[in-house]
């Protein structure tokens, strides 16, 4: 074979065309589009008004297995589609991924922009600033602390009355309340507009958020992987009198704003989701919200911009959009509804929009679905389930993989007996697309190493197991063209009546909208709520959270909530440890063991090779 060089070489080796062309090429108006620089440009949410009446196009999933080490290439695979489906055959396409979180790019070496000859360009861009938007998100979460924190300070170091002028001052003799304050007062039943007609109870109820420290859910956030935030102790300083506590920081995309961005279908949506958020409960057990802190405007404000998508390429001149990037544990891991719809206008009827649902579809699938497509009201066309033999055979019992060692023989020779035994966790992933209703088109990303032989067992059990299709696919090596197989059965899958259903009703109580997704997705006999579950899944159900969808926090490692357990086995428990609401993203997060929000970086992290070349100014060293 023909050897593939490195992805930077690749990336570096295809001069991008100017973005204003491509935004041209694709439909959109010199108006509606914002350049950053020449290689990328926000879209402005306009389109979607303007294409109203537009018939959109089909919708694909592309999810995969459950993830080993040795990588399965959705992201890969995802442009590899779009560069056949666009580049070879000739139809409307647009890709619509997560922005990564730079944290990893200066972490661990491997990029989020695909690999080989099925990428974003200019990768350097995608895994970096892009436009800001990760900065935007991290700006109001940490607007968002500022705030909470200080009120705390100011209600325990002031008197009611006092407290009470400072929040709704006399200006010019006169006195009025924030369309803010109004809502608030509104959500505590007094029925006031004129600020010098509140009882004195009235205004101390109205002033005072009397939140319980011991609950406070919001943390700052950062975009950098540093253990040493994991946890802290705020307000050291004499001038905070004492009012220290302990708490953390995490990740910048594991901020609930995240979250909202990816799931808000307008700029009205957001706010109203931007105000909604839990920050803690007061002494009384009630919610206290963002809209409480007063906020919601300033972060609204600060995230305008942010709320466009990013248009960006791939290798082979197709259109990408680069929107939102919500983790995929206490979050749903999927870029965001706009981009999807701007895309699935855009595509036209007879067009596709292709976009990732990140981890296994055990997690990323069902979160894209029952979280994502129930927001947005979209049906997909076709769930594209990534696979490789390698990976495969590791379900199956393969020798684990240390990085940068050798490869196992296993993997690097025929072994059509470990393959075998990996199926299970294949067929689990094949039904979790068709618990839904869709079409499975089995992807098998082809590696060098891997034998005729081994491609026919993984096609032939696949299809044995319901797949509509299951084809090789070899876009890694030879892009676009090495993935119009590919292509050519997810136009046939699209071509299927829309069959698409969602896994659970809103009304059903949580603990049995858990218990659904172990047993269909995971393949769970049932679910062992710990009491501290139980009683936070009371108190958020009396608290009026009952309804919204579920976000299952399990590990990415194992269709069971132990990492260590590869295959698929049947019929274990699922314990969930903790339960609480992100209501501005509105969903209701059950932990399954311990996820951490923020990562650390390895004795030798990717920093060591990064440089930039003074002389070209070019980024050296990223991948
Ligand atoms: P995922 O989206 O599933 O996390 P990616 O598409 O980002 O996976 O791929 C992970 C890594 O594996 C990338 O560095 C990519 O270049 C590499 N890779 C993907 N497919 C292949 C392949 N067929 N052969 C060799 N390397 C591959
Ligand atoms: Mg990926």
């Amino acid at each position: 074979a023909r050897p593939v060089p490195s992805d930077i070489v690749i990336a570096r080796a295809q001069r991008p065309k100017h973005i204003g062309k491509l935004a041209e090429e694709i439909g959109l108006l010199p108006s509606e589009v914002s350049m950053y620089g020449s290689r990328k440009a926000k879209i402005s949410l306009g389109v979607i008004q303007r294409l109203k009446d537009q018939p959109v196009g089909k919708y694909v999933v592309v999810a995969g297995i459950t993830p080993t080490p040795l990588g399965e290439g959705k992201t890969t695979t995802l442009m590899g589609l779009v560069q056949a489906l666009g580049a070879h055959k000739q139809r409307n396409v647009v890709a619509a991924l997560r922005q990564p979180s730079q944290g990893p790019t200066f972490g661990i070496k491997g990029g989020a922009a695909g690999g080989g000859y099925a990428q974003v360009i200019p990768m350097e861009e995608f895994n970096l600033h892009l436009t800001g938007d990760i900065h935007a998100v991290a700006a109001a979460n940490n607007l968002v602390a500022a705030q909470l924190d200080t009120r705390i300070f100011h209600e325990a170091t002031q008197s009611d009355t006092a407290l009470y002028n400072r929040l709704v001052p006399r200006i010019k003799g006169q006195r009025k309340f924030s369309p803010i304050q109004l809502r608030r007062l509104k959500r505590l039943g007094i029925d006031k507009t004129d600020p010098d007609q509140l009882t004195p109870e009235e205004a101390a109820a109205f002033s005072r958020l009397n939140i319980d420290v011991d609950t406070i859910m919001w943390e700052r956030v950062v975009d950098i992987n540093d253990r040493y935030l994991r946890e802290i102790t705020i307000g050291q300083s004499p001038s905070e009198k004492g009012l220290c506590r302990k708490t953390r920081f995490s990740i910048a995309v594991a901020s609930e704003i995240m979250a909202v961005l990816a799931l808000s279908s307008s700029l009205a949506d957001m706010k109203c989701r931007l105000g909604e958020m839990v920050v803690a409960f007061n002494k009384d057990g009630v919610p206290v919200t963002t809209d409480d802190l007063g906020v919601t405007g300033a972060l609204a404000v600060l995230l305008k911009d942010a709320l466009e998508p990013n248009l960006m390429q791939s290798l082979e001149g197709t259109p990408v959009l680069v929107h939102a990037g919500p983790f995929a544990n206490i979050a749903h891991g999927c870029n965001s509804i706009i981009a999807d719809e701007i895309g699935l206008k855009l595509v036209g009827s007879e067009g596709f929009v292709c976009t990732e649902a990140g981890f296994g579809s055990d997690i990323g699938m069902e979160k894209f679905c029952n979280i994502k497509c129930r927001n947005s009201g979209r049906k997909p066309d076709a769930m594209v389930l990534v696979t490789t033999v390698r990976a495969i055979k590791m379900h199956g019992g393969g020798a684990p993989v240390t990085p940068g060692a050798p490869l196992n023989k296993q993997y690097t020779e025929e072994n059509l007996e470990l393959l075998e035994k990996g199926l299970p966790n294949l067929l689990q992933h094949i039904s979790n697309g068709c618990s839904f209703g869709m079409p499975v088109v089995v992807s098998i990303n082809a590696h060098v190493a891997d034998t005729p032989a081994e491609h026919e067992l993984l096609r032939k059990a696949a299809l044995q197991a319901g797949a509509f299709a299951a084809v090789v696919s070899t876009h890694w090596a030879d892009g676009g063209a090495g993935a119009v197989p590919l292509a050519e059965a997810v136009i046939e899958a699209c071509q299927q009546d829309n069959k698409f259903k969602l896994l659970y009703e809103p009304s059903l109580p949580l603990a049995d909208k858990m218990t659904k997704i172990a047993q269909t997705m995971y393949g769970a006999g049932q679910v062992e709520l710990s009491q501290e579950a139980k009683d936070q899944i009371k108190r958020l159900t009396d608290a009026g959270f009952g309804s919204l969808p579920i976000c299952m926090s399990k590990t990415s490692g194992s269709v069971t909530g132990d990492p260590d357990i590869k295959g698929a086995p049947k019929g274990f428990t699922l314990k969930v440890q903790s339960v609480y609401v992100s209501a501005g993203a509105g969903f209701v997060v059950a932990m399954c063991g311990d996820i951490t929000k923020m990562p650390g970086l390895s004795t030798r992290p990717a920093i060591y090779d990064i440089d930039l070349n003074t002389e070209t100014g070019q980024i050296e060293g990223l991948f």
